[in-house]
């Protein structure tokens, strides 16, 4: 059995990031939110455009307001007006200056905005106040970012910002990775869809939900291929279908040591070479990772059937697996901080524990509070709202409330 460690490392290791050439779609601007950047943008607009106004205020010549001082004010004569939007008529000379608003091109000639509570206005004059900074509230083309140069890098994910600075440089039309394809699949006899009429003995299958929805938080395409029996036959051509079309596979169920868990039989059979077939945690013990040796075969995770050790699992290991594959170039991997916990944390310390529940920010001190209810791994209600894992490593038995935990934030 790997430590949970070593199971990060193999799988990390397996995974390619999609190609930057291949694996992309061109996508307009709002359908980019989300999206990973595939081809680096550059634009030809100089930020800003123009020279231009940071204050309602007067465009001035410096030196003509250098010495400017309540007692002794500077007195311009007023040549133009200067709204946003509006390109200036006038190139300002010595004892000129023009009434000029935020954002507005500055007009030629003048170098300096006096900000307008600094000066009084009598009919086409103005009295500058107070002497400005040389060059002050004057935003100069080019000074945030020059054409030509690179606006934005592959590989980062597109969030309002970017999308906001596209926008305004005019890229409509983006180079995105396409989404990484994640088949998913249930196994077990037990299983009835959410629609079905339960019969005794029966379970829904809520991991498929569970992880079709996990599959699109983390910037992935869920592709859903149902219940599959635990027979076989009926497994082994349903997995070989979805080794072939997806970049990655997830099944939940079939992995234990009972009567009816072929999974990784099956996956031997189909020519995968297994890399994790246990890991030292709790919950997730089970956990079959396999490889295949033939053109863009996916990585397969056969996850645990438990709902609760599903999700573990595949915050654990699937949903960096997800990111790094989506071409990301950084963040992809765990999240881990310090929290203080709300109450005591106990583990036997023979696995590596993983405890959910409710991450919070309080007074600037991350706070931990476990999930209430029945602390079962069976329970998949108390899982609600969760947003963090507290982790207890090998050996640590108990963790007292205010003292500091090791989290695993998941959203
Ligand atoms: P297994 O790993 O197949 O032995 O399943 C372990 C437990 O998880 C059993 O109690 C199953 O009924 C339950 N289980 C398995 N698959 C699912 C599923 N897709 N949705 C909900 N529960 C499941
Ligand atoms: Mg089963």
């Amino acid at each position: 059995m790997l430590s949970v460690n070593e199971a990060e490392n193999i799988i990390f290791n397996l995974v390619k990031p999609l190609n930057h050439q291949k694996d992309i779609e061109t996508v307009d601007l709002l359908a980019a939110t989300g999206r990973i950047l595939a081809s680096p943008v550059t634009s030809q607009l100089d930020f800003p455009h123009w020279d231009n106004s940071a204050m309602d205020g007067y465009a001035v010549i410096y030196q003509d307001v250098q010495q400017a001082s309540e007692e002794k004010p500077a007195v311009l004569i007023l040549v133009e007006d200067i709204p946003a939007g509006y390109q200036p008529q006038s190139n300002i000379q010595s004892g000129q200056s023009a009434r000029i608003f935020t954002g507005a091109v500055m007009p030629k000639g003048a170098d300096t905005v006096v900000m307008q509570e600094n000066t009084r206005k009598e009919g086409d004059r103005v009295f500058i106040l107070k002497a400005p900074n040389p060059q002050e509230f004057v935003r100069h083309r080019a000074a945030y970012y020059q054409a030509g140069a690179e606006l934005l890098p592959a590989g980062i994910q597109l969030n309002a910002p970017e999308i906001a600075i596209l926008a305004a440089a005019q890229c409509t039309h983006l180079n995105v990775y396409r989404r990484p394809r994640v088949a998913i699949l249930s196994t077990g006899n037990e299983l009835v869809t959410p629609e079905q009429t339960l019969q005794p003995g029966q379970i829904v299958d809520s991991n498929q939900y569970a992880l079709a929805a996990l599959v699109k938080q983390s910037g992935g395409e869920p592709l859903m291929l149902g219940i599959i029996k635990d027979e076989p036959e009926a497994l082994k051509g349903a997995i070989a279908d979805a080794i072939a079309n997806a970049d990655l596979v997830l099944s939940s169920g079939g992995v234990s040591v009972g009567d009816y868990d072929y999974v990784e039989q099956i996956l031997e059979s189909l020519g995968g070479e297994i890399k994790v077939s246990s890991v030292a945690m709790k919950p997730g013990k089970p956990l079959t990772v396999a490889t295949f040796n033939i053109p863009n075969g996916a990585i397969y995770f056969g996850l645990p059937g438990n709902p609760v050790s599903a999700l573990v699992s595949y915050w654990r290991f699937v949903q960096p697996v997800i990111k790094k594959c989506s071409g990301i170039a950084e963040g992809w991997k765990p999240k881990f901080i310090k929290a203080q916990t709300r109450e005591n944390i106990s583990s036997n310390g023979k696995r590596e524990t993983y405890i959910w529940g409710k991450l919070d920010l309080v007074d600037g001190i991350y706070e931990f509070s476990v999930a209430g209810g029945n602390k079962s791994s069976g329970n998949l209600i108390n899982l609600a709202q969760t947003n963090a894992l507290a982790v207890l490593e090998v050996g640590k038995k108990l963790v007292n409330v205010g003292e500091e935990v090791e989290v695993l934030r998941v959203y």
